[in-house]
């Protein structure tokens, strides 16, 4: 795990102002990077980092620096992130540590003004190339939510405190933040009826997740050890895991999701490194004492210590009526990554554990950060349907409904730590 550098001071300041506002997500402690183009300039993406309102081309940064912080800052100059997270620890907080250097007050301001863009005039890129992607089931309260929807006497499987699960799924359909989501049609089988039909998803539905991306990866035969794993951790966004409730309903026995998970999914654009995430580390989840005890590839003091990350997530939804009345968006869920039962760390370890090999770029989602009594989802929302709940400007929902756009976005707070913010992921229900 990261240790606290001079990067973390909460006493830095930017030269470049807006980052200096409490409310900002990118202060200069934070440095999150992303793949940015001028709006409608149909121009591959260029490697930044978002400062404030602002983004910093890390290509033009690097004529400012010198020795490894240069070499590492021209691991940016390709049209994707990839290269950067293949280069690991040395790397990343020697950019870091470079791009704090320039960005702060004092700094060059001349000679990098022209190196900004307004994020306002930006339009921002899927950041990596998502090889693989594999969709987690780390939170116990929704593990149990959903399981005593389908199985109310049984509701966890017997697995579930033994390993961490996920499902093998696509990164074809990603979408960045912004991005429209078309309502899926496919085969689902009313409740009562002899035989399934094809038709528009009624039950179309987000998940809130947190996605973890892979920085350098692991030969195949050649399992990550789990006080090693964070090293192939490049960082976080915030994930939608879009989900479509009947389809999956009818046909995810006995293999698994399939056409319900696989018509999109959505991410924030800016990546968050784990060194910035540093001054939010937690202890792991506090397992129960008659929970199994974990078996020893999944359990290290340093994991048990501070595996954790108190990341708060938050899942809005802004009707087409509330829009058009300016009303603001409506809280829906509000959870914390903190309180998953397995941690980042295990599920990199899990997903290796076989031999299977994770290449830079990958992204790992965390499954549905769901608390106690605020949900990541409307299968949890609604409790399957049976719950309706009503949006400002009139409308009842117990799943999403055209025109919808759901808006996630996730920050961190702590004590002598700058607050940092992870940005948005939003995106607009199409009709089918
Ligand atoms: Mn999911």
């Amino acid at each position: 795990m990261t240790n606290l550098n001079e990067t973390h001071d909460p006493a830095l300041a930017s030269w470049v102002e807006s980052a200096n506002a409490p409310e900002s997500d990118f202060p200069i402690q934070n440095l999150p990077y992303g793949l940015y183009r001028e709006a409608g300039s149909g121009d591959p993406g260029r490697v930044g980092v978002a400062i404030g309102d602002q983004i910093l081309d890390v290509t033009t940064a690097a004529a400012e620096m010198s020795g490894a912080a240069k070499d590492a800052a021209e691991l940016c100059n390709g049209e994707t992130l990839n290269e950067l997270m293949s280069a690991g620890n040395g790397a990343w907080s020697v950019l870091r540590a470079g791009l704090s250097g320039l960005l702060r007050e004092g700094g060059p301001a001349d000679a990098l003004l022209g190196a900004l863009t307004a994020q306002a005039d930006a339009e921002m890129l899927v950041p990596a190339n998502i090889g693989d992607f594999s969709d987690f089931w780390a939170s116990l309260t929704h593990a149990t939510n959903a399981g005593k929807i389908n199985r109310p006497d049984n509701p966890l499987l017997p697995n579930y405190k033994h390993l961490p699960i996920a499902y093998h799924a696509r990164s074809s359909s990603f979408g960045v933040s912004g991005t429209a989501v078309r309502r899926p049609e496919g085969q689902v089988k009313p409740p009562g009826a002899d035989s399934p039909v094809f038709k528009p998803c009624a039950r179309l539905d987000y998940e809130m997740e947190l996605g973890l991306y892979i920085g350098p990866g692991n030969d195949i035969g050649s399992p990550i050890a789990l006080d090693d794993a964070e090293e192939h951790l490049f960082g976080v966004c915030v994930l939608n895991d879009w989900s479509a409730r009947d389809i999956q309903a009818w046909e995810y026995v006995p293999l698994g999701p399939f056409q319900g998970k696989n018509f999109a999914n959505t991410i924030s654009p800016w990546v968050v490194t784990m060194e910035a995430l540093a001054p939010f580390r937690t202890p792991a989840y506090e397992r129960a004492a008659d929970d199994p005890a974990l078996m020893p590839y999944l359990a290290s003091d340093a994991n048990a210590a501070a595996g954790g990350i108190d990341i708060k997530l938050e899942v809005l939804i802004s009707s087409a009526k509330m829009r058009a009345a300016g009303t603001p968006p409506a809280l829906i869920g509000a959870s914390r990554f903190k309180d998953m039962y397995w941690t980042a760390a295990q599920l990199v370890t899990q997903h290796t554990a076989s031999g299977c090999n994770l290449r830079p770029g990958d992204l790992l989602g965390s499954g549905t950060v769901s608390d106690e009594d605020s949900f990541g989802s409307l299968l949890e929302t609604s409790w399957a349907g049976s719950r309706t709940f009503t949006l400002p400007c009139g409308g009842e929902r117990t799943f999403l409904e055209d025109g919808d756009e759901v808006i996630m976005r996730g920050y961190c707070e702590a004590d002598g730590a700058r607050r940092i913010g992870l940005g948005e992921c939003r995106a607009e229900v199409l009709p089918s």
